[in-house]
């Protein structure tokens, strides 16, 4: 056994590492072999390892060791995620989310050859050049790709991205993550820049994948699967980071992707006050913030008055929770935050169950459980298991008709928006 050389993909090595949040320096102290040795087993394509020397780095990365010498097939780079890094954050945490995307992909390649993903309608307008269709256009086109009426709210915005092809992860907090970022800005962690990032993953990198950290805010949860869609459909093909002005793009893409200015203008309210604007937050299932930042951007309020509404909405305190409307809103707690179930479904119906130790156990998946815990944990049970999730906005919305109490407020995949789909 001793003897026993085993071909290992170089990428593994460095992948595994990355993960863990492991420096090179460190791995060659635990690992017992020279820096010279970790560079040339992460650099190359293939190299021959002893049977013990995997087993080290299984040990070392707590991955199962077949995972060394299966041949990676998403490789992102941290440069190319679609999402604007904060000065915050260090390279190591970007390393960290570019292979998480590469990993989740392998994981979503996985399964589409075991059964086919939803084929990917995102419409992308990033290759159109100076004839690139305005803002409020490119999100018109994703909402009829998704088969809404231009006056129509969206409902479950995580299923319909879903629907479409972009598998969504929501990624829970482990324990002392993020603090260190937090930290460096108190009182704005609410407000932080990277709830989310989206990337191309597969082999083709023809497969969009969206990521969130898990928040308990429906209004973020909602505007940041929006804000990631923007960059899938307007930025897409240039596979590299995106710079501040096409963050304010996909904000802007965002709010009118939820709530176009053309339906909403004819229902604003006489005397424009926050509470007068409640309703069309209900209705939308936007942030009075992003609101009036919307109607603002697109001419509908001026500046002045926007301003006066933003600052009316940072120093109203919330009776509820003590913080000011800013941070929790009125109706911050009248929805669920969205969730995703793609992938949970997908894993139900390629596996037979989604229990993470199942699927560790399974030797045909080459993932550690805490990663496989991570791609799931968040995700909604199907439809008839454990519990009948109800669509976010069932009932608050007055253009979407609520089922019937006596029938499951849940609809298959494919039967969504039935008779709608192209
Ligand atoms: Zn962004």
């Amino acid at each position: 056994m001793e003897r026993t050389m085993i071909e290992v993909f170089g990428a593994r090595v460095r992948q595994a590492r990355l993960l863990r949040r492991m420096t090179a320096t460190s791995v060659v102290g635990l690992a017992g072999w020279s820096n010279a040795r970790q560079t040339k087993i992460e650099k190359s394509p293939t190299i021959l390892l002893s049977f013990h020397e995997v087993e080290r780095l299984a040990e070392l990365f707590r991955f199962p060791a077949r995972f060394f010498s299966s041949e990676p097939q998403s490789r992102v780079s941290a440069g190319e995620l679609l999402f604007r890094a904060p000065k915050s954050m260090t390279v190591g945490e970007q390393d960290f989310l570019a292979t998480f995307a590469s990993l989740a992909g392998d994981f979503l390649g996985g399964l589409d050859e075991m059964s086919k993903l939803p084929p990917v309608k995102i419409p992308s307008v990033s290759d159109e050049g100076p004839r690139r269709p305005s803002l409020v256009q490119a999100a018109g086109r994703l909402r009829e790709a998704m088969g809404l009426e231009p006056d129509e709210p969206l409902d479950d915005l995580m299923y319909e991205a879903e629907r479409l092809g972009a598998p969504v992860i929501v990624r829970r907090r482990a324990p002392g993550e993020w603090e260190s970022e937090f930290a460096a800005t108190p009182g704005r962690a609410r407000d932080e820049r990277h709830l989310g990032y989206s990337s191309w993953v597969g082999r083709h990198r023809d497969r969009p994948l969206v990521v969130l950290r898990e928040t308990e805010s429906w209004e973020r949860t909602r505007f940041t699967v929006a804000h990631e869609l923007g960059h899938l459909v307007l930025h897409s093909r240039a596979y590299c980071s995106v710079n501040s002005s096409e963050e304010l793009e996909a904000n802007r893409f965002a709010t009118e992707l939820l709530a176009p200015v053309a339906a909403i203008a004819p229902e604003l309210p006489r005397v424009m006050s926050l509470l007068n604007l409640k309703p069309l937050k209900d209705k939308w299932g936007l942030s009075l913030g992003s609101l009036i930042m919307h109607m603002r951007d697109s001419g509908l309020i001026d500046a002045k008055r926007a301003k006066m509404l933003t600052t009316q909405l940072h120093s109203r305190i919330n009776p509820e929770t003590g913080h000011t409307w800013g941070m929790t809103e009125p109706g911050w707690n009248e929805r669920d935050p969205e969730r995703p179930r793609l992938l949970r479904k997908w894993v139900e119906r390629c596996y037979g169950g989604a229990s993470v130790p199942m699927l560790a156990a399974r030797e045909s998946l080459i993932f550690p459980p805490d990663l496989l815990d991570w791609f799931l944990a968040t995700q909604r049970p199907s439809p008839g298991t454990d519990r009948h999730p109800v669509a976010a906005s069932a009932g608050s919305s007055g253009a979407v008709s609520a089922a019937p109490e006596s029938m499951p407020q849940v609809v298959r995949l494919d039967d969504f928006r039935r008779g709608k789909t192209p």
